[in-house]
């Protein structure tokens, strides 16, 4: 039987979005972190250029490509760090704009593509209504967040107005990297180390460990957080981090939660495996949250894709394991499947 592969984290840009990255990269008060990454996704060699001509496409060259590497379908959302770096006016505009412009190209290849909102989290109204939008009159499967947006965590309460919209439409949040936040990165400048290999990982798991110890679940139960490459490490981490927090609450360190924060992980998120072609990695993974709960993703166009399906084709898995990572898993959570699919409005 043919494996159908459905990848969950796949880029694109707009033109708007990346002519405004520019202003803000050429402006004194750019965060540190993305003045780096400006260089990487922005610059003038060839390898950039390629990159971003790749982001900028989501129409016939980015459906050849699925074809060349065997991707049936892919869920895109708009490339790190999205509006997040832009005043909240101009990041409230340019996320609409993005998800019109997504929402035709998954109107015009039902099949091929399906796509996650952009948001302005620092409008957290905004965003909590654009959230309506793109799942009652866009067709869209989610939303994605790049980590933090000016130095500041969603498990602010202020942000929480996002999670009330998301859980009452059911629309899943991918909690996607960026470089750490102003206030950590100044040791992550040297080696490189704010990069995608390391400091993304970082920030994005702390991140997640801030939603989950602030008690979020217990006001919003029935939210999906989607954490790509491999959970940012975190099935790694979940008995030491129980283990630590047990002996912090017998203290008086840290306030109790009702649950063991393993166990927000495990009920709470789902996790890819974008850009980790790691059978120990897999295989951890797998054990400690099982198999219903990892999706596969190619992170296009910043990895190698027949790199990423390779792995995946061959790792030594059951079929069922294989064919719930690579597409059982993603129609779920992400309700792709086109019976399950809500009527688009416009
Ligand atoms: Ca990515």
């Amino acid at each position: 039987m043919k494996l159908k592969r459905i990848a969950v984290e796949e880029a694109f840009v707009t033109e708007e979005i990346a002519q405004e990255w520019k202003k803000v990269l050429a402006s004194k008060f750019v965060e540190p972190g993305f003045r780096m990454m400006g260089q990487t996704i922005l610059g003038d060699d060839p390898g950039a250029a390629l990159v971003h001509s790749r982001l900028l496409d989501i129409g016939a060259g980015r459906l050849a490509q699925m074809d060349a590497d065997g991707i049936d379908v892919a869920v895109l959302s708009i490339t790190s760090p999205g509006v997040q770096v832009f005043d909240a006016v101009t990041a409230t505009r340019l996320a609409y704009e993005a998800n019109d412009v997504l929402a035709a190209a998954a109107r015009a290849h039902p099949t091929r593509l399906a796509g996650l909102a952009a948001v302005a989290p620092h409008y957290p109204q905004g965003a909590a209504q654009e959230l309506e939008r793109a799942a009652n009159n866009l067709g869209m499967k989610g939303f994605l967040i790049n980590s933090h947006t000016m130095g500041e965590y969603l498990d602010d309460q202020k942000f929480w107005p996002i999670f009330e919209a998301a859980q009452a439409l059911d629309m899943p949040l991918y909690l996607h990297p960026r470089e750490p936040a102003p206030s950590m990165v100044a040791p992550f400048m040297d080696y490189g180390l704010y990069f995608a290999g390391f400091g993304f990982a970082v920030e994005t798991s702390l991140h997640a460990m801030r939603l989950i110890m602030c008690g979020l679940f217990d006001q919003f139960p029935r939210l999906k957080i989607v954490l790509g490459h491999m959970g940012e490490g975190l099935p790694f981490w979940l008995q030491r981090i129980d283990n630590r927090y047990l002996l912090q609450v017998k203290i008086g360190a840290v306030r109790k939660l009702p649950r063991l924060p393993s166990e927000y992980f495990r009920d709470n998120f789902v996790i890819s495996t974008s850009g980790v072609m790691s059978a120990p990695a897999l295989k951890l993974s797998l054990e400690v949250l099982g198999e219903d709960r990892i999706m596969f993703a190619a992170d296009y166009p910043y990895e190698s894709v027949q790199e990423g399906v390779e792995f995946l084709d061959t790792v030594d898995i059951t079929e069922a394991q294989r064919q719930k990572i690579y597409c059982g898993n993603a129609e779920r959570i992400f309700r792709l499947n086109p019976s399950d699919t809500v009527q688009v409005l416009s």
